[in-house]
């Protein structure tokens, strides 16, 4: 005979699913509604309806692929700011220019690290890492702020 499942049953159900579906860490929900880590998996397994589990899926893909848009974006942008910089000479225009793009594309990342599907966050790590070899290649004129960027970003 099957076993009852408590989280079926369970009077915040609507909200643990949710829960779920957001990818939060089983003992964190299990702690907050007072119920084991071993009935949430089995629950997620067996019971959260399929259907839902994969609409959520297709929603932070799409998400994933907005904020890769918008890393595409700023990528154009630090390459075209830092060539014009370099065109006017001007090093330190280009740098400051550089770093207001890292500090967006920091925030975006922590956007990007809310979504929990490690698929979604290797896109994204590997969107960043392309993003930083440009960087760091436009601004290989400049040796000294090169390294100043690089050891800045190596301390994130
Ligand atoms: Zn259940």
């Amino acid at each position: 005979m099957p076993r009852r499942c408590s989280i079926c049953t369970h009077p915040e159900q609507a909200k643990i699913d949710s829960a779920l579906l957001a990818g939060e860490p089983f003992r964190h929900i299990a702690k907050r509604y007072g119920t084991s880590t071993g009935a949430l998996l089995r629950h997620k397994a067996d019971h959260l309806p399929e259907a839902l589990v994969q609409a959520h899926e297709v929603r932070q893909v799409a998400e994933a692929d907005r904020l890769l848009e918008e890393l595409r974006s700023l990528q154009a942008d630090a390459k075209r700011i830092a060539q014009k910089a370099e065109r006017a000479d001007s090093y330190s225009a280009a740098v400051s220019a550089i770093r207001e793009q890292s500090r967006i594309i920091e925030l975006l990342l922590k956007v990007a690290g809310e979504l929990s599907e490690a698929s979604v966050s290797i896109h994204v790590d590997q969107a960043w890492i392309d993003l930083r070899a440009v960087i760091l290649d436009v601004l290989d004129p400049y040796p000294e702020a090169r390294l100043a960027l690089a050891e800045a970003l190596d301390a994130r």
